[in-house]
């Protein structure tokens, strides 16, 4: 069989190579199935053991059977005989698209938006990679994971090694693979580019679901004690770089679960929780402890954890969670809210279960989110799913849109509506004080402002009334001054950002504090938050060497 195949393979590339990939692709496509709810699936795609993700009950995933069992061999074969392609035939290659819920399907549930490559999928994308003698995705990755040698890995069906390389650099590869801006990072550097932040949550997905993820070895006691404050990226890549070299680690975490903005403020859609809660387990297995409802400010002050708990070095990773408005009148009616906190409702105390939790969340029919990042995003589309007319109000235009490209398309697919350079001035209420319209005015793109974004310049006499009963503002978010509050001595910029004393081992102007990721950035990214904590805990660990036993 094998041999027959590599014959008609052979054959057919010793003719042409787009038409052996064309009849490869052929083959493949004779066993998908497009299920009801519009997802692709190839048939007899490959399993790894239950998964943690809860799969959509509208997705049928369909077993193995003989023609797709044949398909699938075919397919590998193919791909295997296929290794030593010329940069022509990796070119020739066409990307393999994400299967994903369908938008009516997905607007209507939290389930997880994206599938997921199967092996077959990541292998004939893994291919594409032209193995470039001067990689620029590693210089565009924040944490220089390497690129090149993860995907060849995968290309070889290696993918334990492929995980193995990506956890030499990232503590958190399938939270990074789903929610990095890669079209801004490493993909921006690909000549052609390839799916990097696909590949990498395949092959983070296949290590969990396979139950093969390693536990990091743990250095025996040192005795000596580091509270971390927060609970976010950035914290759990120095709890983890800590913990290794044998010093006790404490989380310190405000709210009653774990992960930071990872589970409170990114939607279940785009980050399931179940995978926050695998990559928390790993720390726990390794020793590190958790508080949570502990609020560091109040609960206990940073200078009472060094000097009465006794512990030697204190990480403040306590992130941008402190919500912008935009200061117009009508901010206070009924009916207006921060994204932040619509967000956090949804997504820690499962508020759009409207018929069963404590704080149901609001009921808005037409909702307004004014902002373009991120959170504007994950604001219109959770909004969406709770049946809402969903409008994106941005006073800029599509291209200066700060969020990430996959959110916006898929916000658009949802049905959320798109108004460009549009801003509010002033929200309008009914007379028992419930929004009931926005006065909105209209923009062009003016002169670049200091970061080189065209500033929206107001048209005069161009403002018109849009009827909404919901708004979320989405704007901004700046830091939570409690922490600088209870410790004067600590730097702040005007923004309330922390400043370093050394910004090569994020040390602080308070000896023995160190801090990193939102909370020293600005609201930034998980990748450059994980970025910060590595830098952080290196200063750690220099610090503790020079302290006494
Ligand atoms: P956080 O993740 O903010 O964690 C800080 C933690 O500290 C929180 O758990 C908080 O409760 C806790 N805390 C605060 N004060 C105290 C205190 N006094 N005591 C104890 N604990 C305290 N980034 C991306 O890369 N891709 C995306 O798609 C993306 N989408 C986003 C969507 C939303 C809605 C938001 C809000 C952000 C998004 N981001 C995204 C940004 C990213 O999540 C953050 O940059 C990142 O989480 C910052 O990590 P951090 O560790 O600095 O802090």
């Amino acid at each position: 069989m094998t041999c027959k195949t590599l014959a008609i393979f052979s054959a057919a590339k010793s003719l042409n190579w787009r038409t052996s990939y064309f009849f490869a692709g052929y083959l493949g496509s004779l066993g998908k199935n497009s299920d009801k709810s519009g997802v692709s699936q190839p048939l007899g795609r490959i399993h790894f053991g239950r998964s943690l993700v809860k799969r959509p009950s509208a997705v049928k995933y369909c077993g193995p059977n003989f023609l797709s069992a044949i398909v699938g061999k075919i397919e590998i074969c193919y791909i295997l005989f296929m290794q030593n392609l010329t940069a022509k035939e990796r070119l020739a290659i066409p990307p393999q698209k994400m299967p994903e819920l369908s938008p009516e399907v997905r607007s209507k549930t939290m389930d997880e938006v994206a599938i997921g490559y199967s092996a077959e999928e990541a292998k004939k994308e893994a291919l594409r990679c032209l193995n470039c003698k001067k990689p620029g995705c590693i210089d565009g990755c924040p944490v220089r994971i390497d690129i090149p040698k993860f995907i060849s890995h995968i290309a070889d069906g290696d993918f334990q090694s492929a995980i193995d390389t990506i956890k030499e650099r990232s503590l958190l590869p399938a939270v990074c693979g789903r929610v990095c801006p890669q079209e801004k990072q490493c993909q921006k550097k690909c000549p052609r580019p390839v799916e990097i932040g696909r590949l990498e949550r395949f092959v983070a997905d296949w290590e969990r679901e396979n139950g093969t993820v390693k536990i990091p070895e743990v250095k025996a006691e040192t005795g000596k004690k580091v509270a971390v404050i927060g609970s976010g990226p950035a914290s759990l890549v120095v709890a983890a770089d800590v913990r290794r070299e044998g010093h006790s680690v404490t989380i310190f975490e405000a709210f009653h679960k774990l992960g930071g903005v990872m589970r409170y403020g990114i939607p279940e859609f785009r980050l399931p929780n179940s995978i926050v809660d695998k990559e928390i387990e790993t720390l726990k297995k390794m020793g590190v402890e958790f508080k949570t409802n502990f609020v560091v400010g109040k609960t206990r002050k940073i200078s009472d954890l060094l000097k009465k708990d006794c512990f030697d070095a204190v990480f403040i990773g306590t992130g941008a969670g402190l919500p912008l408005f935009m200061g117009i009148p009508g901010e206070e009616l009924n009916g207006v809210f921060s994204a932040n906190e619509f967000l956090t409702r949804a997504n820690l105390m499962r508020a759009y279960e409207r018929d069963f939790a404590d704080t149901p969340l609001w009921e808005g029919k037409e909702v307004a989110v004014l902002g373009g990042g991120n959170v504007a995003m994950d604001a219109a589309r959770v909004s969406v799913r709770l049946g809402a007319k969903v409008r994106i109000i941005y006073r800029r235009t599509a291209a200066e849109m700060p969020a990430r490209a996959e959110e916006i398309h898929h916000a658009m697919e949802e049905g959320v509506e798109f108004c460009y350079l549009q801003s509010p001035s002033e929200i309008l209420g009914d007379e028992k004080g419930f929004v009931r319209a926005l006065k909105i005015e209209r923009y062009k793109l003016g002169e670049p402002d200091d970061k080189g974004r065209p500033r929206p310049v107001k048209l005069e006499g161009e403002s018109f009334e849009l009827p909404v009963d919901t708004v979320l503002v989405a704007i901004g978010n700046s830091s939570n001054p409690l922490i600088s509050q209870g410790m004067p001595e600590l730097k702040v910029n005007k923004r309330g950002n922390i400043e370093l004393l050394n910004p090569e081992t994020n040390a602080t102007y308070v000896e023995g504090v160190f801090a990193g990721g939102d909370i020293v950035l600005g609201a930034a990214t998980v990748i450059l938050a994980m970025g910060e904590g590595r830098r952080a805990a290196k200063g750690i660990l220099l610090y503790l060497n020079k302290q006494p036993n």
